[in-house]
Order: C-alpha cells, then sequence, then structure tokens
C-alpha cells in the first residue's frame, strides 16, 4: 500500500472547482449571477467555441474597490454574507464565495473593474488560481470577466466537453433562464463575433418571453398566482388545449433559477398526456429557512422542507388556474341547454366513432367520447361511493396471475369503497360480484385494473381518488365505439352534470370548442 500523503492544495482546488464548474455553462450562470447581484442592467456575454476558448461578460454593475479584487477570487471570500446565520435570508443569488476561486483554478482568468467613472480601473489576471498581474488600467463602471482556455490544465474534463455548438445551446439556455427572471436588464450574447441573441430591457415577463416564442403563444399562457403567508406562486402555465411549440419549463425559487422535483411531477400529473407537455413558467417566493438551497454544488436544485405541502398547494392552485380560465372560456355560455333545439332534429354526429360533433349557439364543439364519460364516472364513484354498486346477475370469477392476487389483497377495501365488491376465492381465484352502474366492468378490465394498480404507491397522497382514475379510463367507453343518438345525448347531459365537465381526471381536455368568430375569421368573412 502506498502511503497517505496530503493532496496539494492546488489539487484540493481543483477538484472542488469540478463541483461548481462542470462545463461553459456553468461559468456563464455564475458571472451572470454575479452581475445581477452587482446591480448591473446591461449585460454582454461573448463566447468563443461555444466557451471552450473564451467566455467573457462584460457589466455595468457596481464594480469592486481596487483591494477587494485579489480577495474575489480567493474561497469563501464573498461580500455577501457575513457569517452562516445569513444563510437563512439572502438576498444575493451568490454567498458562497466559490465561484470565481473555482473559475480562477480551472481557467485564465482576467477581471477588469472600476466602482467609479471618475476613478481608474482595476486588472487582475489569474492562472491556476495565483495572481500572475495586477495593475491600474481605464474602465468605466462596471466589471468585465474574461475566462481564457476552460480546463486547460484539466485535459481530461475538457476532452468530456461537448461539440461548441451544443455548449454554446446550453449557454444560450442559461441566458434565457435569468433573461427571463430579470425582464428589467438586457442581455447580449456574441458568438464568435455575431451578436446572436439580444434581450433587449422588457416592461414584463411577458414582453421577454416575446423573444423565444410568438406572441400568439404568450397570449395563450394562463397567468398563475396565489398567496399564502408561507409560499407564493406566481407566473405562466401552458393552456392544455394549446401547447407550445418549443419547451417551456422553468421554476425560481426566491428568483433563482432551479428545479424541484416535486414541481415536474404535479404539472405531469395534472396535465397528463406525455405527448403534450406541459409549459411553466412559476416564481417561487418562500422564506428561505423553508428551502434547502445547498444540497447541490451548482445550487441547480432545491428542496422544500415540507415537499408534500408543496405537492397539494401547487396542485390546487394549477387545478384552480386551469379551471377558471376554462370556464371563462368555454364555460360561460355553454352548458347543456345549449344543446337543446327547438325542432327534433339530428343534433349529433360522430366523428370516427371517437369524437361527438355538436352544433351550439355560438359555433360548434367537439367531445372526446372517452375523456368525457371518464370524468362521468370518476365524479359518480367518488361522489356516490358504494351506492352506486350494483350486484351482478352473475358474478365473474377470475383465475389471477400470483402477483395481481397479492394486489388485489392490497386494494380490495378501496375497490369496495369505490362500488366495486370482489371476493378472493380460494388460492387465487376472485369473484366479482358488484359494479358500479352503468359500467361495463368484466374480467378484462379487472385484469388491467389490477396491473396499473400494481405500479401505484398505496401511501400516496389522495390514493383513492388515484384509484378513482384508473377504473374510470377502463371502465368507460373507447374510441372506436359506435354510439346512437341517445346514447350521445346521455353521454352529453351527464357530462354537463360534473362538476368539471371540461378536463378529464388526467388533465385532458374532454371539449373543443371553435365559434362561429373562429370560423368567419379563418374564411376570410370578417
Ligand atoms: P459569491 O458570488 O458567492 O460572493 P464569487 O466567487 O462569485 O462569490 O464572487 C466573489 C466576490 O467578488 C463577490 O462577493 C463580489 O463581491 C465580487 N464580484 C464578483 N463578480 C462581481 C461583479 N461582476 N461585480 C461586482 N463584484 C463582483
Ligand atoms: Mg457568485
Amino acid at each position: 500500500m502506498p502511503r497517505i500523503e496530503l493532496l496539494k492544495d492546488s489539487t484540493v482546488r481543483k477538484i472542488a472547482a469540478g463541483e461548481v464548474i462542470v462545463r461553459p455553462s456553468s461559468v456563464v450562470k455564475e458571472l451572470l449571477e454575479n452581475s445581477l447581484d452587482a446591480g448591473a442592467k446591461r449585460i454582454t456575454i461573448e463566447v468563443r467555441r461555444g466557451g471552450k476558448d473564451l467566455i467573457r461578460v462584460i457589466d455595468n454593475g457596481c464594480g469592486m474597490e481596487r483591494e477587494d479584487v485579489p480577495l474575489s477570487i480567493h474561497r469563501y471570500a464573498t461580500s455577501k454574507l457575513k457569517d452562516i446565520e445569513d444563510l437563512n435570508s439572502l438576498s444575493y443569488l451568490g454567498f458562497r464565495g466559490e465561484a470565481l476561486a473555482s473559475i480562477a483554478s480551472v481557467s485564465k482568468l482576467k477581471i477588469i473593474t472600476n466602482t467609479d467613472d471618475s476613478k481608474s480601473a482595476t486588472l487582475l489576471e489569474a492562472e491556476e488560481g495565483k495572481i500572475k498581474e495586477i495593475r491600474e488600467c481605464a474602465r468605466p463602471r462596471g466589471t468585465t470577466v474574461e475566462v481564457n482556455a476552460l480546463f486547460y490544465n484539466l485535459p481530461v474534463r475538457r476532452g468530456f466537453l461537448k461539440s461548441p455548438n451544443y455548449e454554446l445551446r446550453l449557454i444560450i439556455e442559461t441566458i434565457k433562464s435569468y433573461g427571463i427572471a430579470y425582464p428589467e436588464v438586457s442581455f447580449t450574447l456574441i458568438s464568435e463575433g455575431e451578436e446572436i441573441l439580444l434581450l433587449p430591457e422588457a416592461g414584463s415577463i411577458k414582453e421577454r418571453l416575446q423573444v423565444f416564442y410568438s406572441k400568439e403563444e404568450v397570449e395563450s399562457l394562463k397567468e398563475c398566482r396565489i398567496d399564502n403567508p408561507t409560499i407564493s406562486i406566481y407566473g405562466y402555465i401552458s393552456d392544455p388545449l394549446r401547447p407550445l411549440d418549443y419547451p417551456l419549463q422553468l421554476t425560481y425559487f426566491n428568483k433563482r433559477p432551479a428545479r424541484n422535483r416535486v414541481v415536474g411531477k404535479v404539472m405531469n400529473e395534472v396535465y397528463g398526456s406525455k405527448q403534450n407537455p406541459p409549459g411553466y413558467l412559476l416564481f417561487f417566493k418562500i422564506p428561505p429557512e423553508l428551502l434547502d438551497v445547498n444540497i447541490h454544488p451548482t445550487k441547480s436544485e432545491v428542496r422544500f422542507k415540507d415537499e408534500r405541502f408543496l405537492y397539494d398547494f401547487l396542485t390546487q392552485t394549477v387545478k384552480k388556474t386551469l379551471d377558471i380560465k376554462e370556464q371563462e372560456r368555454i364555460g360561460e355560455r355553454l352548458s347543456q341547454q345549449d344543446f337543446l333545439t327547438e325542432e327534433r332534429e339530428r343534433k349529433f354526429w360522430q366523428l370516427h366513432n371517437s369524437y361527438i360533433f355538436a352544433q351550439v349557439q355560438t359555433g360548434y364543439v367537439i367531445i372526446d367520447q372517452h375523456v368525457a364519460h371518464e370524468r362521468i364516472i370518476y365524479e359518480e364513484i367518488l361522489e356516490k361511493r358504494g351506492q352506486l354498486s350494483q350486484k351482478l346477475l352473475f358474478p365473474i370469477t377470475i383465475e389471477l396471475p400470483w402477483e395481481l392476487y397479492s394486489i388485489f389483497e392490497e386494494v380490495k377495501d378501496t375497490l369496495a369503497s369505490l362500488g366495486i365488491e370482489a371476493k378472493g376465492f380460494g388460492e387465487r381465484t376472485i369473484v366479482i360480484e358488484a359494479v358500479p352502474a352503468e359500467t361495463k366492468i368484466g374480467r378484462q378490465e379487472i385484469l388491467e385494473l389490477l396491473m396499473e394498480l400494481k405500479d401505484m404507491d398505496k401511501a400516496k397522497l389522495h390514493y383513492e381518488e388515484e384509484v378513482a382514475k384508473v377504473i374510470a379510463c377502463k371502465a368507460a367507453i373507447k374510441a372506436g365505439k359506435r354510439l346512437s343518438q341517445e346514447e350521445m345525448e346521455s353521454l352529453i347531459n351527464r357530462l354537463f352534470a360534473c362538476q368539471n365537465p371540461y378536463f378529464c381526471p388526467h388533465g385532458r381536455p374532454i371539449i373543443i370548442r371553435v365559434s362561429l368568430e373562429d370560423l368567419n375569421r379563418k374564411f376570410g368573412r370578417e
């Protein structure tokens, strides 16, 4: 065994740097945070070869005093934190005094900074974390940080970087995420001497978003705002009926861009469909003591002290935002009455045995028969519980594969409370004795149901509702089933008796409405 030796200081620094600085975009992130912390209103980012050769960030912020410049590249040197208690009340993006030190130890670094137009500026050059030169020079108020040859002294890491184009894309994403949170600051990105992104100073987040999304897309976003003593949420979520052409999934915690796994989970659950990813841009304001930002060296992920509360609170907020807006849009004038016409003429048409097409007073609607039925069953079984249960004339006996039988044992009480009564019978045989009225639950549906429940966590919040969703999905009429006039009418009547006729329990839209005005406009009849 070789003897144990202490690592050289410079080696320790390089290892530590690797945790904060992973690639060019992490340098850009740290430098942008510093410029924003310095109160800059104009930030220019210049890169060459996706930042591998050069990253230069120029700001018009407060700058640094001459004696502070050498300190800035020291580890744990920060002007933003006096003692550890302060970690709980951070208003700055940076606070650990690590970024410049890390960058300095893995690149050739140059800082030029000035606090006052009427004074002279300071220039510092460093290599491997050591100061090579420090002198006076000229520069107006603000700071320029230049990072050359990133990872030149860590060839393996440098080798792991992807193509300049790929690294540039990540840099653009980074600038976008800060740019959206700070519309009052202008950002310019120059790559290979050419301006490739310009975010001029904007009056609002929506205005800034128009650099990245079409006007129509931005307008389709729904505003979401909720205040609560412990947490407030502000931002925009996409219209489930109008998916965005380019993904928008950004979250900020006290204005710091970061991810939190609960948010993505909630959004996917509410929007349901995977082909149509939810768009969201959400700002969370939270007392810092309820937040743990320190779990990740790059601060890119945050955790809540009470993630369950966040889960519930956000689910409610998003659902409320979607429902209110949806009802304003389609609900207002659309009700069961709209479908009734004086004459006994034909009112419904079925398209491809899957969608119901109907004329309403203000235009037409298309209803997805499967999700409509799903919504009806879901609300009915949750509301009426076991009362809806109807004894089967011929109980269904099913012999289950072994692993499904154990699931059955686990869920049978929940199933009974939702109207599916079944008994275990012998080794792995079950007998279904009653199912919710007006549903066609047979052998196949029970098998599919148990299969799906297999992967569901019983300790999950709202477990019963989750099971109800699965039952509703299995019991609902399928796409492709032909319906008579009477069946379509009954389906629509029952749908409008629901509390939320607009979205299926998984969050997919049930009704699409097109107004006569829309049609007229499309045909150029305005
Ligand atoms: P932190 O941001 O965590 O304080 P950094 O290593 O990123 O640590 O920066 C160290 C210090 O250097 C900051 O606290 C700040 O005082 C100073 N500094 C860095 N960048 C700038 C800048 N663009 N403008 C003014 N001061 C800066
Ligand atoms: Mg910093």
